[in-house]
């Protein structure tokens, strides 16, 4: 039986009396009962008021509750790995992509281990550890250095006889111990070899641990290089608003990349989504074809980085006004429905914005094409994504370039102030060259 199924978006830490509703749920369903557990866990859940170990916390609870039933857990390649997790359960496996697209790989690596323990024909033994560093999601995409060596050495690992080896990029916003890079191994019964080959996955990302920083540029500058690139190829450009993308926590309503864009003359962009449900109010109150002045996006503060919500004031015609419905066409979640609340378009002339009610970042040329903009013919597109444009926009663009902004997604270390995060940790401090 599943007692739950339920997700959220990246944001700050989750409500304690959800936490105990959800965990009672699991933890009652285990109690009248059951041959085995598998929990699909993401891995990095802090939770207020209880634990800064959400996933190794139920993980405590159901252990305690059934001592001697098989515990298998898929998670998130962005877990914060913690040895309360690996110490209550007895099979992890997690994505080994980034975009995510192998989830049920995933799921079917920890649920083929488990059923096989269940049947007597394998004994799992896990293994784990970590590195002091702090990667930005930015340099995790798995198609290339240096995460695409880590997670290849995880992979080669499971070619050479391990039942699974994941390496996990961590969540580095969460300012808990454990935050960072990690890996977890497991044998069949020979606890030194899991061991063994986690040390030397481990060991691959060390080594390349400066290519694990992302390096941006000043947004006046990469708007430039961005202009001079659409000017040679036609475009489109894709502007990536990372900072803001709602995925990595952020508010999704941050307006100083379209700020900048505009102040620099660039024309023919199209953005999205930025959620705003004040402006979309406005904007259908007024009506298709109305033309209005109105203060977009910013309406949140971010106190996590300590910035205040910036509204930008714009002049335009609603374009078009919307259910923000709409079935993903695209590699990602395909055929699955999407809910943006209502949602509607302001065309300013030089932009045209997709305002919406619910966070939801640009996963599918959905958000356009359902509000009838075709982002291929547009000169630039001004997407609140890190890393999901890949799969879905790189193959209609003529370029991309990353607007490193402000928002709570920022891959601006010093934006952030840790206080429980362990230290050192790279690249927040620095390590002599030999050091592990
Ligand atoms: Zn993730």
């Amino acid at each position: 039986m599943t007692p739950i199924a339920a997700w959220a978006n990246p944001s700050g830490p989750v409500d304690g009396d959800a936490y105990d509703r959800i965990c009672r749920l699991v933890c009652d369903a285990v109690a009248q009962g059951c041959d085995a557990v598998f929990l699909d866990l993401h891995g990095a859940m802090v939770v207020a008021d209880r634990t800064d170990d959400g996933e190794g916390t139920l993980l405590e609870k159901v252990r305690a509750i059934a001592p001697r039933v098989p515990i298998a857990v898929s998670l998130d390649l962005h877990a914060n790995l913690t040895e309360r997790m690996v110490r209550n359960c007895d099979v992890i496996a997690g994505y080994k992509t980034y975009p995510h697209v192998d989830q049920y790989e995933a799921g079917h690596l920890a649920g083929g281990i488990l059923l096989r323990a269940l049947e007597g024909k394998v004994k799992p033994v896990m293994a784990w550890g970590n590195r002091p560093l702090l990667a930005q999601t930015l340099r995790e995409n798995t198609g290339e250095r240096p995460m695409k060596d880590f997670v290849d050495a995880a992979r080669a690992a499971e070619k050479h006889g391990l039942l699974a080896a994941t390496a996990f990029g961590g969540f580095q916003q969460a300012d808990i111990h454990d935050a960072g890079i990690s890996v977890v191994t497991v044998a069949d019964g020979d606890r030194a070899k899991a061991q063994a080959a986690c040390e030397a996955i481990l060991d691959v990302a060390w080594r390349q641990k400066e290519d694990f920083v992302y390096r941006g540029e000043p947004l006046e500058q990469a708007i430039a290089r961005a202009k001079r690139m659409a000017e040679e190829t036609g475009g489109p450009i894709l502007l990536l608003d990372h900072a803001d993308n709602c995925a990595s926590g952020a508010t999704q309503d941050t307006m100083y990349v379209l700020k900048e864009a505009l102040r620099q003359g660039l024309t023919g962009i199209a953005v999205g989504p930025v959620r705003d449900p004040q402006a979309v109010e406005r904007m259908i109150a007024a009506g298709v074809g109305a033309r209005l002045t109105l203060k977009v996006g910013g309406k949140m503060d971010m106190p996590a980085i300590g910035e205040k919500g910036e509204p930008l004031e714009l002049t335009g015609v609603v374009r078009a006004i919307t259910d923000g419905e709409y079935t993903i066409t695209g590699p990602q979640f395909q055929g699955m429905r999407c809910y943006m609340g209502r949602t509607a378009v302001l065309d300013t002339g030089a932009a045209e914005i997709v305002v919406i009610e619910r966070n939801q970042e640009p996963w599918d040329r959905g958000v356009f094409t359902s509000v009838g903009i075709d982002p291929a013919a547009r000169r630039f597109l001004l997407l609140k994504s890190r890393m999901y444009f890949r799969p879905v926009f790189l193959p209609i663009a003529k370029g991309m370039v990353f607007c490193d902004s402000i928002g709570v997604g920022s891959s601006e270390w010093t934006r952030f102030e840790y206080k429980k995060l362990r230290r050192p940790i790279y690249p927040l401090d620095e390590f002599a060259a030999a050091h592990r």
